[in-house]
């Protein structure tokens, strides 16, 4: 028997956490919205952005950018693109190419697989500090 998901509603809580990210470029950090979503909600905490963005995330609303040890970013528009990091500064950057979805069937023919998606990331000195 399988159990039904519990159905995720929109609070506003969410709906500011969602404002903040759509309203910049930046990709920012989980504190970077906090410090933002403080700003009209002075009492939420910190734990309470974190879990917000994860079920965000899993409503589809937004994309988590994991960078290993440091700490995600997240950013307000989940279709799938790819992303250039300055390794200087720290900004990402969107890019405009458009996501190789031919890749994906390459790699299911050859390991006769299903690939639901493929991450790939740029990294270099961006702009202003190359
Ligand atoms: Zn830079
Ligand atoms: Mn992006």
């Amino acid at each position: 028997m399988s159990e039904a998901k519990p159905k995720r509603r929109m609070t506003r809580q969410r709906k500011k956490i969602l404002e903040v990210l759509k309203s910049t470029t930046c990709h920012p950090t989980a504190d970077w919205i906090y410090e933002q979503v403080k700003k009209e909600i002075p009492n939420i905490s910190l734990g309470t952005i974190y879990r917000n963005l994860n079920v965000l995330k899993e409503m589809g609303k937004i994309m988590e950018l994991n960078y290993g040890s440091s700490h995600s970013r997240f950013d307000g528009n989940p279709v799938q693109h790819y992303h250039f990091t300055c390794t200087e500064c720290d900004n990402v950057l969107d890019i405009e190419e458009s996501v190789h979805k031919d890749m994906d069937q390459r790699i299911e023919e050859e390991l006769d697989c299903e690939v639901d998606y493929h991450r790939l990331e740029f990294f270099g000195r961006c702009q202003d500090c190359k």
